[in-house]
């Protein structure tokens, strides 16, 4: 059994990260599949976890400013049931399409983001809210543009030292309706095949279609194939869903 830490602090959680050795969590919800997958296949390695759930400053959605700021450790049940303008309706219906109830109570848009799958369904909402990341380590803190953090499937900017403490939304781009669709096998607890998020200002984001998520128009779409659909059908599936989406913003 690897050692378990849970501070209550930032700084705490900052120190140890510093030292080395740690693997982060927030709701277990990819971490723990992981691993378990990693133990069946005779690799029992155990890390040692930081549980980052107990430190306040990475939890809430708060207006600041002309920014809206999420916590990195908010869930995606506290995103689905906030009181928040029109702009984050799509990163709303994303997280009511989350998994199920139980993966939404835990599951956090921080590790949607760290764990970077090309199907995390938290990425095209932010994409359309020009959203930004806010990371911290002992060093210091930066900020990267969300397009800047995520470069590849399951590869992110994230220094190993590094947090993701917060997102950061301009409340201008809050305002515009928007509105998320996803493609799945069926109509819950799935892996998006293609989803989109688009708002009524023209912004328009593609996922699952390539690595990381991407705004339409902004170079080509690179879908694979794969047990959930082919490169073709993603391609007519995301032509479709940008479709409905714009035909919704307009009605
Ligand atoms: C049954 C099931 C259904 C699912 N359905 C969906 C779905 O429909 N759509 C979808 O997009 N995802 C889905 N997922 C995946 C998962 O639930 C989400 O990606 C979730 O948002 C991950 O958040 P978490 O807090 O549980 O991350 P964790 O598992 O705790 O962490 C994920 C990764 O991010 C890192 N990390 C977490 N937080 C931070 C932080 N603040 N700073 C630095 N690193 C951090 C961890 O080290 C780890 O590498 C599903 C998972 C399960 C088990």
């Amino acid at each position: 059994m690897g050692s378990y830490r849970r501070p209550d602090g930032l700084d705490e959680a900052l120190a140890l990260l510093a030292q080395g050795g740690w693997q982060v969590m927030a709701g277990g919800t990819d971490v723990f599949p992981a691993r378990a997958h990693r133990v069946a296949w005779g690799n029992p390695t155990d890390a040692a976890w930081l549980d980052i759930t107990a430190i306040p400053e990475l939890r809430g959605i708060s207006r600041q400013g002309d920014s809206w700021r999420i916590g990195a450790a908010t869930s995606w049940a506290a995103l689905r049931d906030a009181d928040l303008p029109p702009g984050f309706d799509a990163l709303r219906e994303s997280a009511r399409q989350v998994g199920g109830r139980q993966v939404q109570a835990r599951g956090t848009i921080g590790g949607n983001l760290c764990n970077a799958s090309p199907a995390a369904d938290g990425v095209p909402p932010l994409l359309v809210l020009d959203a930004e990341v806010e990371l911290a380590s002992a060093r210091g803190r930066r900020r990267l543009k969300l397009h800047d953090f995520i470069l590849g499937n399951r590869r992110t900017a994230r220094a190993a030292d590094e947090l993701l403490v917060a997102l950061h939304v301009p409340a201008e781009r809050a305002q515009s309706r928007s509105v998320f669709l996803k493609l799945g096998a069926r109509s819950h607890l799935v892996i998006s095949i293609v989803m989109v998020a688009a708002d009524a200002a023209g912004r328009v984001a593609v996922g699952s279609c390539s690595e990381v998520a991407r705004l339409w128009g902004d170079g080509a779409l690179t879908p694979m194939d794969d047990v959930r659909g082919s490169a073709a059908y993603r391609h007519a599936a995301a032509a479709e869903l940008v479709a409905r989406a714009q035909a919704r913003l307009a009605a």
